[in-house]
């Protein structure tokens, strides 16, 4: 990866982290940022379209593409599979895009054996109780569902020690969000009161949870 001219960036976080928003914002920031769109044998949800959220694929379909050594990671999250596609990440960093894959954690840990130079970024919901209530309100899970995210969560946060940066996404702060992650991508100095890496971070955030 390192001759090619683009960035490869991982965008990572629990459920309700915001994460998707922030992304959003970040891809209208500047057209060098490109977003992966990956593979999910998850269920299409009312507001998501093929192709565009996701590749919906089966299982078999999922499995093979595995198998023909197509997915540059994948994780089974939730009972559903998740991969990122090779082939189009290596067009764009060819063409200097910044390229961003928006990913659970696991997957982040295996991009970061993969591309030692990738930039992992962890966005988190201020604490525990705004997370869960941003899973909540969402409205498109059942409870089981809601109950193997907020465990996951748990297991997620657990892990931000490996990320370069965690962010806290306040309530409404997308915008701005967007604006510190493209500053640490173009290598500015950020400002140390955005940029939390504190290693005491995961206890405050569960509080008494
Ligand atoms: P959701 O079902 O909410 O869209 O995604 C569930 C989780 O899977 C999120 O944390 C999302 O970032 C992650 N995810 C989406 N695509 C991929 C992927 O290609 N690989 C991995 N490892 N995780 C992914």
């Amino acid at each position: 990866m390192t001759d090619y001219s683009g960035k490869l960036i991982v965008i990572s976080g629990p459920a309700g982290s915001g994460k998707g928003t922030v992304v959003k914002e970040l891809l209208a920031l500047d057209d060098r940022y490109a977003l992966s769109v990956s593979a999910t044998t998850r269920g299409v949800r009312p507001t998501e379209k093929h192709g565009r959220e996701y590749y919906f694929i089966s299982r078999e379909e999922f499995e093979s593409r595995l198998a023909a050594g197509r997915m540059l990671e994948y994780n089974e999250y939730c009972d559903q599979l998740y991969g990122t596609p090779l082939d189009e990440m290596e067009i764009a960093l060819k063409n200097g895009k910044y390229f961003i894959l928006e990913i659970e954690v696991n997957g982040a840990s295996r991009v970061r054996e993969l591309y030692p130079e990738a930039l992992l970024i962890m966005i988190t919901p201020p604490d525990y109780d705004t997370l869960e209530a941003r899973l909540r309100g969402r409205g498109t899970e059942t409870e089981d569902i809601i109950q193997k995210r907020l465990a996951t969560a748990r297991d997620e946060i657990a892990r931000l020690g490996m990320f370069d940066y965690i962010l806290i996404n306040e309530e409404g702060k997308f915008h701005e969000l967007a604006e510190t992650i493209a500053e640490i991508v173009d290598g500015a100095p950020y400002d140390e009161r955005r940029v939390i890496n504190n290693p005491d971070f995961g206890k405050k955030f569960f509080g008494n949870k």
